[in-house]
């Protein structure tokens, strides 16, 4: 059984009930914390990006399980300042055990500048554990061969602005590509094939470092998938207008926004995508379906 949850669906301006530009933030579905996704694998979990509100998150979903891998996409703030709090996670969840995180080398630099005391143990000399051993395992890992993992997982640089983020795949299940603002052709080619896309959808018009939703959604139809979910939608994406939109633009794809908390099963054949429940605004599971079902395939 695999089950994903979206631990966060917002962009990198913060809590949309803090900063929520023109949204309706009595909209739950309005109210939105950094993008993250958290994937579980036949009980091997998986934690994708680590904004600054991940143990919020994760307690709130009620994944008090620990974590077996966290995966960064790239270093900016809204995927990688959590990482000064995962220490929390740690300690409640995963107890001896050393979280692997993986990232690109790319910003292995920026990364330990940013949280020295995660990595050397002489940043912090009157803390009273040994950081080194404590975070021991979290590094950049050289390669994503070199983790056990159920599923096959890759990688690949896309396009983020200047700069680039990493598009991850899970077999044939699972693309997750967050912040992206080009998919060249070579790129559609090497990550199509899996059953469910969750995919950047920061805004109506391009911004800095991100596609415009119209965009977003002609790359969903090349990459083909049999559902996709938008996800690091900003504080100027308002979740009924992009459902409004995305009604009458998904053609034979489902296309849906993601909100914060709404949980996916992955099928073996085929995804099954049972849009369960919020875990804190219950009563979204009845809107979500009703939604869903008015999307004809
Ligand atoms: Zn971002
Ligand atoms: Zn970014």
């Amino acid at each position: 059984m695999i089950t994903g949850t979206f631990l966060g669906t917002g962009g990198s301006r913060g809590p949309n009930g803090l900063i929520n530009g023109d949204l309706d933030i009595t909209n739950p579905l309005n109210r939105r914390t950094s993008p993250a996704f958290f994937l579980d694998i036949d009980g091997f979990k998986i934690l994708i990006d680590c904004g600054p509100e991940v143990a919020f998150q994760m307690e709130r979903c009620n994944l008090q399980e620990g974590i077996d891998l966290a995966l960064l996409t790239h270093d900016h703030g809204d995927h990688s300042d959590g990482l000064r709090f995962l220490h929390a996670v740690f300690d409640h969840f995963n107890g001896e055990n050393p979280i692997p995180i993986y990232y690109d080398q790319f910003f292995d630099l920026r990364i330990k500048a940013k949280f020295p005391f995660l990595f050397t143990k002489e940043e912090c000399p009157d803390l009273p554990f040994s950081i080194s051993e404590y975070y021991g395992a979290l590094a950049s890992m050289p390669s994503l061969d070199a983790i056990k993992a159920p599923i096959q997982i890759k990688a690949r640089r896309v396009k983020h602005g200047a700069e680039f983020s990493l598009a991850y795949r899970f077999g044939d299940k699972l693309l997750y590509i967050s912040d992206v603002s080009e998919l060249t052709d070579e790129d559609v080619v090497a990550l199509q094939g899996a059953h469910t896309v969750i995919i950047d959808g920061n805004g109506f018009e391009t911004a800095h470092g991100h596609m415009s939703i119209p965009d977003v959604v002609k790359i969903i139809q090349r990459l083909n998938p049999q559902m996709a979910f938008l996800t690091h939608l900003s504080q100027k994406v308002d979740y009924s207008d992009a459902m409004a939109y995305l009604q009458d633009h998904s053609r034979n794809i489902p296309i849906l926004p993601a909100y914060d908390g709404l949980q996916i099963q992955f099928g073996e054949e085929k995804p099954v995508f049972n849009l369960s429940h919020d875990p804190y605004t219950g009563d979204l599971r009845t809107l979500a379906l009703a939604r869903r079902n008015s999307i004809s395939r």
